[in-house]
């Protein structure tokens, strides 16, 4: 049994993560300031004995006794990041920081939640973890990209500097149950337009394609990744190589929700990457690890959580 702390515990990913860590038979400290996350997400946690919760701005420093670190905080659907820019980039640079200065005064093993949009609008595809990414150091997504970017950064300079034992997965696109309903990310918005019989907004085309991974899946991967061999900080790749077209994920939806919704098109995003599909092999060598949720399967579940959340 560890003691681990999970930042960002209370949001979409984290609070899966604490379930699981939980189920595991560790000891969970959530960190979290609630700026997307929700006290929701972890209130069948609460009284338990193996949990326990801080409200903490990790872009502040934190000094608590634990073995384990996964640095999950941050805002993560454009419609969030976008909105306090500058905290973005704080939370990713100086939580990182401070997350790294504490696993070092404790000796800990410190896993980072890096991101797929590292590799920007990519040029390579499907992305493996060599390529360096195509990404704009100027727009309006890249205070989430660059901030991740920098973090990654500060995570091999502890790890080269200082032997740290660090982790790094780049995560790709995940959904489930407890995502945030107003979050804008693709398959929450569809399936909560489909459900309320509004119409689907498709932005651009609908050609740009992205690979959808379950949450379960994830996290499978996520602790897999924390207890490989001190040698192998990463990055990894995570996610579900599957990939789809905008609009086909939107025609699954209308499918599975039946209704009314139409798909309508509305302007892309700026910087909107057009292709996103892992490359997992190199989880498959080193974490024996790959999805098994398909994603008609996953998109039930999912489906089912907004219908009980929307009908209360
Ligand atoms: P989320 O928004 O649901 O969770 C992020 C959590 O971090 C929230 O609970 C939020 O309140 C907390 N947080 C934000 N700023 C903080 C701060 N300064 N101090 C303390 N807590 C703070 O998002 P998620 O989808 O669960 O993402 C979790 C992590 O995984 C993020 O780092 C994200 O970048 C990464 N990620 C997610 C995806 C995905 O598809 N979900 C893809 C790539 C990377
Ligand atoms: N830090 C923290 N908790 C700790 C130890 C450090 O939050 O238990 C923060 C501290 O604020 C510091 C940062 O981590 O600024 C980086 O720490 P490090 O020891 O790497 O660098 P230094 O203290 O020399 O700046
Ligand atoms: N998207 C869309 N309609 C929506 C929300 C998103 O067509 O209501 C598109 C978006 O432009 C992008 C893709 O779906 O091409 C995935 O968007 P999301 O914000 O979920 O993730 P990211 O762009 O960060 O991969």
């Amino acid at each position: 049994m560890s003691r681990v702390l999970v930042t960002g515990g209370a949001g979409f990913l984290g609070s899966h993560l604490c379930d699981r860590l939980i189920r595991d038979g560790h000891e969970v400290l959530c960190v979290d300031n609630f700026y997307t996350g929700s006290k929701q997400n972890i209130a069948h946690l609460l009284g338990h004995s193996q949990f326990e919760m801080m409200r903490h701005d990790v872009t502040f420093p934190l000094y608590v006794e634990v073995d384990r670190i996964f640095n999950l905080a941050c805002p993560a659907s454009p419609v969030h990041y976008q909105y306090d820019p500058v905290q973005t980039t704080k939370t990713s640079v100086h939580g990182a920081i401070n997350m790294l200065g504490l696993a070092k005064r404790l000796n800990a093993r410190i896993l980072q939640a890096s991101t797929s949009e590292v590799y920007g609008d990519p040029e390579v595809h499907p992305q493996q973890e060599g390529y360096w990414g195509r990404v704009n150091p100027i727009g309006i997504r890249s205070c989430y990209d660059e901030g991740k970017r920098c973090a990654e950064t500060l995570f091999f300079d502890y790890y080269r500097q200082h032997a740290l034992a660090i982790k790094v997965v780049r995560i790709f696109n995940t959904y489930g149950p407890r995502m945030h309903p107003n979050d804008g990310r693709v398959v929450s918005n569809f399936i909560v337009q489909a459900l309320k019989g509004e119409d689907i907004t498709i932005y651009g085309d609908g050609q740009q394609t992205r690979s959808f991974c379950y949450v379960d899946d994830l996290i499978d991967a996520m602790t897999l990744m924390m207890e490989t061999d001190p040698d192998f900080p990463g990055p990894v790749n995570i996610g579900n190589p599957h990939e789809h077209t905008i609009r086909e994920l939107a025609e699954k939806v209308i499918a599975m929700v039946g209704g009314k919704s139409k798909l309508i098109f509305q302007p892309l995003p700026q910087d909107d990457p057009r292709q996103r599909q892992p490359d997992i092999s190199l989880a498959r060598e080193k974490l024996g690890w790959e999805p098994k949720v398909h994603i008609d399967d996953g998109l039930r579940e999912t489906i089912g959580y907004f219908r009980h959340m929307l009908s209360q």
